[in-house]
């Protein structure tokens, strides 16, 4: 595909290779898409049946089988085996592009970098801020596709997304207050949308006028709670196995127990403020904190609300954007309690890919994310 257009940070990202903290080797599932298992097969020999027994099924998918944790093909230098031989095209899909993601949208695809990887969270943290696309000049591998021929809705998106980002970024007004005028304008464009009335859209202000935000925004005040303290325990309390979580993901199981700590000394009626009250005052003693979560949001932004192409909603993609941010910076308080004002700037990128493997790359955690989203809001 020739229309591609590439994060800026896409080209300034390299692989940490045998000094990255956590490695995408390593307890992951690693899917194998249909073209490299198509390779696997036609391997002769010893060597080929020596790679196929390493292949399985999970739940349905066909995944390399982890040994000791971590992926058979990864050698003693941290390399990956089929890279080092000189045969990348013998890597799945998902190892030749992480953590580069290029989704298709018909006639255009986007590429961007994921958050779960320690280098990528360490270039974020370096260089908070609106991303800018450029069209590529190399070329890229789509790892996605999405599939809908609604040249209409793909020219809505586009100017969509950089008008709610013009909007989010234009003024020194505090973002929840963006987040309610943007929530409120989104939810208006998608009561239009799913009753097939695209082109009535253009009539709905993007305003701080309450007048135009409809009930949420009348009922509740602007806080960093858009979502209740009370739903996200919901959601992080019932699905997480804790007993795993704390072998294959002790530094996320660390984040929540301190979230426990914290939140749990709290009753439910005055919790909601507690947060809001904290994150404030953490943000007076670090004001560098608001640049990080409004560039964490604006990323989400860039990642999901395009992902309306498919499904045509709006809203749910805009919520999850503000329910990740949320997240994010609820488990960054959490570790700006415990650690203090002074966390490096690894120590910052650390707990972000943390949140990042834990929550969006967890799939009972997203589900649930669905859920909370559904019953609050849709
Ligand atoms: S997680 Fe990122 S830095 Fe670490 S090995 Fe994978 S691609 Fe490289």
């Amino acid at each position: 595909m020739d229309n591609v257009y590439i994060c800026d940070l896409y080209e300034k990202f390299h692989c940490l290779a045998g000094d990255c903290p956590t490695s995408c080797c390593k307890g992951w599932v690693l899917p194998v898409d249909d073209e490299a298992y198509e390779r696997y097969k036609k391997l002769e020999g010893l060597y080929g049946r020596h790679v196929r027994s390493h292949i399985t099924k999970h739940k349905g998918i066909r995944v390399i089988r982890r040994q000791l944790g971590r992926c058979p093909f990864l050698n003693s230098d941290k390399l990956c085996q089929f890279q080092a031989n000189g045969h990348p095209e013998l890597m799945p899909l998902v190892c030749r592009t992480y953590p580069r993601e290029t989704v298709s949208f018909d006639k255009e695809a986007r590429s961007t970098l994921v958050l779960s990887c320690p280098a990528v969270a360490k270039l974020f943290i370096e260089t908070p801020g609106r991303r800018e696309f450029h069209r590529a000049d190399t070329k890229v591998e789509v790892f996605w596709e999405l599939n809908n021929e609604d040249d209409a809705m793909f020219a809505f998106l586009k100017e969509e997304e950089e008008k709610l980002l013009d909007f989010f970024w234009q003024d020194d007004r505090e973002m929840p207050e963006k987040w309610q005028a943007m929530y409120a304008y989104v939810y208006r464009k998608h009561d239009l949308i799913i009753r097939d009335r695209l082109k009535e859209t253009v009539d709905i202000p993007l305003t701080y006028d309450k007048s135009n935000m409809g009930e949420y925004a009348l009922l509740n005040p602007p806080t960093y709670c858009f979502f209740k303290i009370e739903t996200i325990d919901h959601m992080v309390l019932n699905c997480i196995n804790y007993g795993a979580l704390s072998v294959r993901e002790p530094k996320f199981y660390h984040l929540i127990k301190g979230y426990l700590d914290i939140f749990g000394k709290q009753y439910l009626d005055c919790v909601d403020n507690y947060f809001d009250e904290q994150m404030r005052k953490m943000l007076r003693e670090n004001p560098e904190a608001y640049e990080r979560y409004r560039s964490y949001f604006s990323w989400c932004m860039n990642e999901l609300f395009f992902l309306a192409f498919e499904n045509y909603n709006i809203i749910r993609q805009y919520l999850y954007c503000v329910l990740y941010t949320q997240l994010y910076m609820i488990f960054d308080l959490v570790d700006y309690m415990e650690k203090g004002p002074n966390r490096s700037p690894e120590r910052l990128a650390e707990v972000l890919y943390i949140c990042e493997q834990g929550i969006q790359h967890n799939p009972s955690l997203k589900h649930n994310l669905m859920e909370v989203i559904r019953r609050e809001f849709l």
